[in-house]
């Protein structure tokens, strides 16, 4: 299989490491949308969102905390989002589950520019009902 970020966490491929231990990694993005863009991965294989295991998502998520803080505290950006793409609809370019924790400055020039949908009377409950139905 071939995989860039399993390569990195091999050192079979270059990264500016921020932080690794046994469970995650983080390293700079090396093309960021704003300097310090940072990428935090489990360093077990997974997909996605949904296939990751929950003990390396709660460790991502606490780690992803902790390098947002550091982000913050360097960088001093106005604001960060995290962000993680799931399926190429979404603009997930590489399949190796990741958060990105994206520094942003007022006025810099990234949009998720949304066009914001209305339900229509009564869908609104039938969407809630589909979703509620596979909550278990
Ligand atoms: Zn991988």
């Amino acid at each position: 299989m071939n995989c860039i970020f399993c390569d990195i966490i091999n050192r079979k491929a270059n990264a500016e490491i921020l932080f690794e231990n046994e469970k995650v990694l983080a390293f700079l993005d090396v093309r960021p949308v704003n300097y310090g863009h940072t990428l935090v991965i489990p360093k077990t294989h997974s997909e996605n969102f949904l296939s990751v295991c929950k003990e390396d998502l709660l460790e991502l998520i606490r780690i992803t905390q902790m390098i947002s803080g550091a982000i913050t505290k360097s960088i001093n950006p106005d604001g960060f989002n995290i962000v993680t793409n799931n399926g190429t609809a979404a603009g997930q370019s590489v399949f190796h589950f990741h958060f990105h924790i994206i520094p942003r400055f007022n006025n810099d020039a990234f949009s998720f520019k949304p066009n914001l949908k209305s339900y229509s009377n009564g869908t609104m409950r039938e969407f809630a009902d589909k979703i509620r139905a596979k909550i278990f």
